[in-house]
């Protein structure tokens, strides 16, 4: 039998490799909070089904989880809602960009899923329904810090702002699903929550721990925050839409299912197995972390880990 390499020589060995490739994709530029972070950077973490955790790199650094937050906000809505949420949004890749209003017409307001952002902002405008922004919030947060058993998990106001001032293009999104009877609340509360969500911050090992949910069944975890099938099908999403129009090359590189956001950060589940967390801050063309890619990839080769096996 092959000898297995033990997980932080491995994860020392991706961050020393992969983590230091000079051509490292470039930042988000639409606010000085992404865009100005130093893109030298590279933290891993992974938390085992076992209760075991490792880390190598900048690992505790705080970045902005972006669109990574989406997987706690789809399972915030569902909470609320249960499958009443599929007749608000669809559960299909898009195959277009995060952003993109192209599909939104044709499809009469129904957003193709809960990740990309007209999808995320339909969620978002779910779990607000009968609270206000600030404890519609709160309760996002308490999920994350509950997940992730840290109470030191905040969101970043200059990043929200940022966030708002530059928001046209989710504006619009609102503003046409609004047109279709598809958004409850004023656009101004639902993109201003919206905003909020995608500005959490957390380090590698923060978003690694509260990944965990998805695990089931870890070690010392508290009780599960979301059911068996639940979390079965989050991570359906995460594998067909969870980095957008770059979803097909992620499961066919990595074999995991995983979600993406715009500040470098990769959220990914080897199912029964680990909750990984990786983040470089430069993006490939998809808006996706190029070098956390290349480490999920070589992560999940070194673990023999896939959904495929
Ligand atoms: N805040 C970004 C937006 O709404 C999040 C997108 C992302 O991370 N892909 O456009």
């Amino acid at each position: 039998m092959e000898a297995v390499t033990p997980m932080q020589e491995v994860l020392d060995h991706i961050n020393a490799t992969i983590g230091q490739n000079p051509d490292r994709g470039k930042t988000a530029s639409y606010i000085p909070d992404l865009a100005n972070v130093d893109l030298n950077q590279f933290g891993i973490a992974v938390c085992l089904a076992d209760g075991r955790e490792f880390h190598a790199g900048d690992a505790l650094t705080p970045f902005s989880s972006q669109s990574v937050s989406k997987v706690f906000a789809v399972a915030l809505a569902l909470g609320k809602v249960g499958d009443g949420l599929w007749s608000r949004v669809g559960r299909e890749p898009s195959g277009l960009a995060f952003d993109s209003i192209m599909l939104l017409e044709r499809e009469n307001g129904r957003p193709r899923n809960p990740f990309i952002n007209a999808g995320a902002i339909v969620t978002t405008d779910t779990y607000l329904a009968g609270s206000t922004p600030k404890e519609a919030l709160g309760g996002l947060l308490r999920f994350v810090r509950d997940a992730a058993e840290d109470s030191d998990i905040h969101i970043n106001d200059a990043v929200a702002r940022g966030e708002m001032e530059t928001a046209d293009r989710n504006f619009a999104l609102a503003y046409y699903m609004k047109s279709h009877g598809n958004l409850s609340h004023d656009p101004q509360l639902t993109m201003g929550t919206y905003c909020h969500q995608c500005a959490i911050d957390m380090s590698c090992v923060q978003l690694a721990r509260a990944g965990r949910f998805l695990l089931g069944g870890v070690k010392g975890l508290g009780p599960r925050l979301v059911s068996k099938t639940r979390a079965r099908r989050i991570q359906a999403l995460m594998m067909t839409c969870g980095h957008y129009d770059g979803s097909g090359d992620f499961a066919f590189r990595v074999g995991l299912p995983g979600k993406s956001g715009v500040g470098g950060g990769i959220l990914a589940i080897a199912p029964g197995k680990a909750s990984i967390a990786v983040w470089s801050p430069g993006l490939n063309s998809y808006g996706n972390s190029k070098l956390g890619t290349e480490a999920m990839e070589a992560l999940a080769k070194a673990q023999d880990w896939s959904v495929f096996n």
